[in-house]
């Protein structure tokens, strides 16, 4: 899988979140093994796993679902993340996770952590 087509597909899902009304716009994809297992975007719908991590983090009011816990909650197995945020003309801003995020991430099974800064992908082993 080309990274050019994973960028492509998690703008794509930011793109939605945009088309939605979100305030923010993020896209993820989540990967095992060189697959896509799963694409999400940031919703105003929580999910258990939002809240539980929002919780965790003493975060509760927190419960809009994030990019990063729908990709992870959607994937059955994951190693690979990669997370991008949106602004105008589809400029890439600074998606680093959150700590409700971060807590997820560091629990999950993903070992390799890519995200968009204003100035590029930034990589994280997570692992
Ligand atoms: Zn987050």
């Amino acid at each position: 899988m080309n990274t050019s087509k994973l960028l492509e597909i998690a703008i794509a899902e930011a793109n939605n979140a945009k088309k939605s009304g979100m305030k923010y716009s993020h896209g993820a994809v989540g990967l095992y093994k060189n697959n896509i297992v799963s694409t999400a975007r940031n919703t105003r719908r929580t999910s258990w796993l939002q809240r539980l991590y929002a919780n965790r983090v003493n975060e509760p009011n927190k419960t809009c679902e994030h990019a990063e816990v729908a990709a992870i909650r959607k994937a059955k197995e994951i190693d690979t993340l990669l997370v991008v945020r949106i602004g105008k003309n589809n400029k890439l801003l600074s998606s680093a996770p959150c700590k409700i995020c971060r807590e997820l991430i560091s629990d999950s099974e993903v070992k390799h952590l890519y995200y968009s800064t204003e100035s590029g992908i930034k990589y994280e082993c997570m692992k």
